[in-house]
């Protein structure tokens, strides 16, 4: 089981410990709350500080090299972890 991780602190777990973005072969991009959705992941620690940094800085953008939707950062803000 290969290591994933944390787009904002870096840390590197396995992947149960992360939530997953999720992004399709077509460009769109969802929270992947079920670890499962088919296409590239990016992933962030479970702890509200991570969330927080990759709203502030973007991370996934970079994660994806590409504009991850304000909805999205919205969406993980609003997790309520
Ligand atoms: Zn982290």
């Amino acid at each position: 089981m290969p290591d994933r991780r944390c787009a904002a602190c870096g840390k590197v777990s396995g992947k149960e410990e992360f939530i997953r973005i999720a992004r399709t072969k077509d460009g769109a991009i969802r929270i992947d709350m079920t670890g499962k959705a088919p296409g590239r992941g990016a992933y962030l620690c479970r702890d509200s500080a991570c969330i927080e940094k990759a709203v502030k800085k973007q991370s996934l953008n970079r994660s994806f090299h590409a504009a991850v939707p304000e909805e999205i950062y919205d969406g993980l803000g609003n997790l309520g972890i």
